[in-house]
């Protein structure tokens, strides 16, 4: 194995970590396991979801999709130590860069007063393909919502709520073809990771081209711990905020 190229990053520091993504099943392709190691370490770590993924299946009614993905996704948070789970009814494939869905991030930034926020990469070409429409306008949203839950100005609703100005200092990416550093999820995140993916079970059997879960997150966290120089790991690029 070659030298390492990329730094493994230091959560010592962390203590609350929130995850923004679009979709049910986002924060599973890798961000799970990383999420694994953190709430491993005592790490508290809050998801939330800026849509049920209501339209992610062909052949099932909206919102008979939108309940059972929402009920997969708590499954598949809690193999990760995650049981705060939080959806926006924002629509699934929809998704706009509004005021309301910067608001929407910045009120649950306020309340859960993260030190870290991480979201999914919103280039339009991810290193995986092209990016969804939703993804782009969540990772653009989270970046403009942890500066405005920071200003004590914007959205001036959420002080009248109780919910004071908070500095996220640490906004992490992943799914970025320029990565900065990783974590590494060797052995029982990897592990829970596949779980994590597994638990989109019905949503999952509905994509008939997709791998199982198991090889899947195997090899791409394997691919992702070669610049860390550990056996599986999980990349992100990392913002000071
Ligand atoms: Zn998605």
């Amino acid at each position: 194995m070659d030298a390492p190229s990329l730094p493994l990053l230091d959560s010592s520091e962390y203590h609350r970590v929130l995850v923004v993504v679009a979709h049910p099943d986002d924060a599973e392709y890798g961000t799970s396991c990383a999420v694994a190691a953190w709430t491993a370490a005592g790490v508290e770590v809050v998801y939330l979801l800026l849509t049920r993924g209501e339209a992610g299946i062909r052949t099932v009614e909206p919102a008979e999709t939108a309940v059972l993905r929402e009920r997969e996704q708590i499954e598949g948070s809690a193999s990760v130590g995650v049981t705060d789970v939080r959806f926006l009814d924002f629509p699934d494939g929809a998704l706009e860069p509004t005021l309301e869905v910067r608001r929407e991030i910045a009120r649950v930034i306020r309340d859960v007063r993260p030190d870290v926020v991480v979201t999914g990469s919103w280039e339009t070409e991810a290193p995986w393909g092209l990016n969804h429409a939703d993804h782009r306008v969540c990772g653009t949203s989270v970046v403009d919502a942890v500066r405005d839950a920071d200003n004590p100005w914007m959205f001036p609703e959420l002080r009248e709520a109780g919910l004071e100005a908070w500095a996220a200092r640490t906004l992490l990416v992943g799914g970025h073809s320029r990565p900065t550093h990783g974590v590494d999820v060797t052995g029982e995140p990897l592990e829970r990771g596949i779980a994590s993916l597994a638990a989109h079970r019905v949503y999952l059997e509905a994509l008939p081209e997709h791998p199982a879960a198991r090889p899947f997150v195997t090899e791409m966290t394997a691919a992702q711990g070669e610049p860390l120089g550990v056996d599986n790991g999980v990349l992100f690029r990392v913002h000071q905020m």
